[in-house]
């Protein structure tokens, strides 16, 4: 058996991951990318340390999944998650510089496929804990600070939490998955945080509590030049709205879209810098950059979660075909190559969809 692969008894009985100890893997974020690359190393015998900032799962966007999600969730969490899962819908209202019209997901011998609103606090809490049941050790309040880097390579991380003081962490492979924050690509320098890919898009979100019959069979999306209105029915009784305004525009805290004007605004409305980005380092010997952190669209593109777990995923299998013997380089220019060429794609299509709309800056 390979010197760095483990039994995932032995860590739990050999206690946590301490300063200066040398672990396979340190993966930097605990969301749904950090989460399906800690469950993959961990599940595939590598020592797996997963620090994530925050106490505890939060409540926090991205609920309407893509019917593909179905299937890479069920291969991570094998218990299930039909307990996160809330309204289902077979396609999206879509009125894109036009009359609204229904478009279905598509469907196969077993009938529509179905997309889906999860609870992602709820969901974040299953990926975590089934990654500490295939052997990771999931460090919560744990804040990864700088990368430790030795001869151009990134060995390990500083960290600080949980409690006061700081540790070392030295490991084989190091995975950003902290989403936003964008970890290492802001430690790393600006070649590797990459530049934007878009005009700055900022977009507001909330929630609103009553009925809106109309919105309960399928989400909705309706776009014109000024920007585009997200509207879907999250739980009973429950709506969640999103506002990305391409032309400035003042708005009131009270604001809700015109379909929900006799709906109770749930708490203030939020704002999310979504700002197309695409790292610029997205895989050496030794890292990987997963989810968000590596490529973000804005929420149109409607996947971000399935790309998260699909990278994570991807991430956390090339990670252990290397501890198996492959070749670091050739794994980091797998994962490179297959980043860029989905988010290209993406990219190319979403920009294609701005430009129809008279929007300016989607070249
Ligand atoms: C308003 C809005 C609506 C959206 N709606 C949808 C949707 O309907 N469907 C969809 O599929 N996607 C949606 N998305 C996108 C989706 O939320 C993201 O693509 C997805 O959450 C990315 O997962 P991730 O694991 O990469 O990052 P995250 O889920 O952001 O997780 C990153 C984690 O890293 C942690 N972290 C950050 N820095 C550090 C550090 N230094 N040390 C340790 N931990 C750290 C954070 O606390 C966090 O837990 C939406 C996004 C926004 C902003």
């Amino acid at each position: 058996m390979d010197a760095r692969r483990h039994d995932p008894d032995q860590v739990r009985a050999g206690g946590p991951a301490g300063d200066g100890t040398v672990v396979d893997v340190l993966v930097a974020g605990g969301g749904p990318a950090g989460c399906a690359a800690a469950i993959v190393c961990a599940a595939g015998g590598l020592r797996t340390v997963l620090a994530e900032r925050a106490d505890g799962p939060r409540d926090r966007p991205g609920e309407a999944l893509h019917p593909g999600a179905e299937s890479v969730l069920a291969g991570l969490l094998p218990d299930g998650f039909a307990s996160v899962v809330g309204a289902r819908h077979e396609g999206i209202h879509v009125g894109w510089g036009g009359e609204p019209r229904f478009e279905p997901f598509g469907s196969d011998a077993d009938g529509p496929w179905r997309g889906f609103q999860v609870d992602r606090r709820r969901l974040d809490g299953l990926l975590l804990d089934r990654a500490r049941q295939a052997g990771a050790e999931v460090r919560m309040s744990c804040r990864v600070l700088e990368p430790l880097v030795e001869g151009g390579v990134v060995t390990g991380a500083r960290t600080r939490g949980p409690g006061p003081g700081t540790a070392t962490i030295r490991a084989r492979t190091v995975i950003d998955a902290t989403g936003r924050a964008r970890w290492a690509g802001r430690a790393l320098g600006p070649a590797a945080a990459g530049r934007p890919r878009s005009p700055r898009l900022l977009i507001r979100y909330g929630y609103a509590l009553g009925a809106s019959p109309a919105r309960d069979a399928a989400p909705a999306i309706v776009a014109d030049h000024t920007g585009w209105t997200w509207t879907a029915r999250v739980e009973a009784a429950r709506y969640q709205w999103m506002r990305l305004d391409l032309v400035p525009e003042q708005r009131s805290r009270t604001w809700l879209p015109e379909e929900f004007a006799g709906l109770t605004p749930e708490g203030p409305p939020r704002a999310a810098d979504v700002t197309w980005r695409l790292s610029g380092a997205p895989a050496g010997p030794g890292w990987f950059v997963v989810g968000d952190a590596g490529a973000q669209l804005d929420p149109s593109s409607s996947h971000g979660v399935l790309r998260a777990l699909l990278s994570g995923w991807t991430a956390g299998g090339l990670t252990a075909a290397v501890a198996d013997g492959a070749n670091p380089h050739q794994a980091a220019a797998t994962y490179r190559q297959w980043l860029y060429e989905g988010a290209e794609r993406d990219i190319h299509h979403l920009a294609g969809t701005y430009a129809r709309l008279g929007a300016r800056g989607f070249g």
